[in-house]
């Protein structure tokens, strides 16, 4: 009777052994190939150049001095004309918010939806203090080590000239697209595109444009991100995070600190803190779903077979899973909306028990969350009515998600591809703003991803010091931005052969 038993919880095991292992093999690579192509020839000195040349405009968003940034515009807008003398011959240039471009390319036929790509000028302001530690000055815009450096160089001015000289390629090989193209370049994305992309939408909407995609920063070429994978990733955003902050405050009598409350938890401070250590063990909602879903399931194929394993059988270990990517912070942010504590407000005397204690919590939303669904989710964890919550300032919702398959993710999968065949190419989520999320109104499908490639070592530098780009890496970009609009321009975006 025992043999029996053992005899058929081996069987069992055996079973699903096979079946874990038969799930594993049948998920082939989803990466698709191309026939290769001969390599566009650029000058990557010349482009590193022209992008030195708009690094020394100090086009710092949100600057005091609106005199000074204007001139700084104005001189980034100056180079732009002398560089790309065809550009600006052959496409029409409209100014909305005094500087933000937008370029319109006319197609051959009126008919096709246009395609937009996006960059923006503006850049953000040197940390005080931290000037002195560039290896280069943030606004000289020194070529040196084979690295354009300068505040700008990743973030995004790398995509303004690169995009450029794109166009500028394409014209001077006679090159006119089918669809209308538009090149949009905001000034103020750094503090929320009031004045430019949004503005943009708005001319767009009055006009009744519909655009087949939309192209912006947000996501790129990335190694090292997913533990062992050792091919580069192309992460194509098809969403972006919003945002959204709370104040949470405790009240209570003031007093001298000589007789304090007796009970825990019922002064300002401990109350408030109980609060917080409560919200803290009790993170939103998440898992493997929504873009994290799109990526796991394109990039589980290429991992090495244990995790290729778990990820190709959810049905039975997605607690499993779930669980050792909630540990890594980048994953973790990828499957829910995050709870970052980030401000901590109470007392001004040692000696006085304070009236009110306030906390600030920032939440980045994932696609499907909702504001008013966080505070909810907040006064839960909190379980204390006297404790206040409420958002304070303005608050970003998520976007939406465009789809991870069709022609436009189809045609800017097929660019990357051909020009990085090296690299995996996944749907992504972009954890920051950007100028794109105004698009939706005009756009169904908004993508993320620019043709750079980011070491985790060089995510400081975003917003940080030593901001610098590869020489190497421009080519790279302007045989991206070239062969999508070849491949986009076209009559429908091109679609390519299936795995
Ligand atoms: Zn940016």
């Amino acid at each position: 009777m025992l043999k029996r038993l053992v005899i058929g919880l081996l069987a069992l095991v055996l079973l699903l052994a096979a079946v874990l292992v038969g799930n594993t093999l049948r998920q082939g690579s989803r990466q698709r190939s191309f026939p290769p192509r001969p390599p566009l020839a650029v000058d990557a000195e010349a482009v590193a150049q022209s992008l030195a040349v708009a690094l020394r405009a100090r086009t710092v968003s949100g600057l005091l001095d609106p005199a000074g940034t204007a001139q700084a515009f104005d001189q980034l807008q100056a180079h732009l004309r002398a560089r790309y003398p065809r550009v600006h011959a052959a496409l029409a240039l409209e100014r909305v918010g005094n500087h933000t471009l937008v370029y319109r390319w006319p197609g051959r036929d009126p008919k096709l939806q246009p395609v937009a790509l996006l960059a923006h000028q503006d850049v953000v302001p040197i940390a005080p203090g931290t000037e002195a530690l560039w290896k280069q000055p943030p606004f000289d815009g020194r070529v040196e080590g084979g690295f354009v450096w300068g505040r700008g160089a990743l973030d995004d001015k790398a995509n303004v000239i690169t995009q450029l000289e794109a166009v500028e390629a394409l014209l001077t090989a006679g090159f006119q697209p089918q669809r209308d193209v538009y090149l949009v370049f905001g000034h103020d994305e750094e503090v929320g595109g009031a004045q430019g992309a949004a503005q943009v939408v708005k001319l767009f909407q009055q006009r009744g444009l519909k655009l087949a995609f939309v192209l912006d920063e947000g996501m790129a070429v990335t190694e090292g991100i997913l533990p062992g994978v050792a091919r580069p990733i192309a992460l194509i955003g098809l969403g972006e995070k919003g945002s959204v902050t709370l104040k949470i405050s405790a009240s209570a009598a003031p007093g001298h600190s000589s007789m304090p409350p007796t009970q825990p938890a019922t002064s300002a401070i401990g109350r408030l803190s109980a609060a917080l250590a409560r919200l803290d063990r009790a993170p939103m909602p998440g898992g493997i779903q929504g873009a994290a879903g799109e990526l796991f399931a394109v990039v589980a194929p290429e991992l090495p077979f244990g995790q290729r394993l778990a990820m190709s059988n959810l049905w039975l270990l997605r607690p499993l899973v779930e669980r050792m990517l909630e540990k890594g912070a980048a994953t973790n942010a990828l499957m829910r909306t995050t709870t970052a504590m980030t401000v901590l407000n109470a007392g001004n005397k040692d000696n006085v028990l304070p009236g009110r204690a306030d906390a600030l919590v920032n939440f980045r939303i994932l696609p499907g969350d909702t504001a008013d669904g966080i505070v909810a989710h907040v006064k839960r964890a909190v379980a204390d009515e006297a404790v206040e919550v409420a958002p304070i300032g303005a608050a970003f919702p998520a976007s939406r998600l465009s789809a991870a398959d069709g022609p436009a993710y189809r045609t800017i999968e097929r660019a990357i591809r051909e020009i990085y065949p090296e690299d995996i190419v996944a749907p992504g989520l972009t954890l920051q703003g950007t100028d794109s999320r105004h698009f939706e109104a005009v756009a169904d499908q908004v993508y993320r991803f620019m043709p750079i490639r980011f070491k985790p070592e060089d995510l400081p530098r975003l917003h940080g010091t030593d901001e610098r780009i590869a020489v190497t890496q421009l080519p790279e970009a302007v045989r991206f931005y070239h062969r999508l609009l070849q491949l986009a321009a076209g009559p429908t975006p091109a679609e390519g052969p299936t795995p």
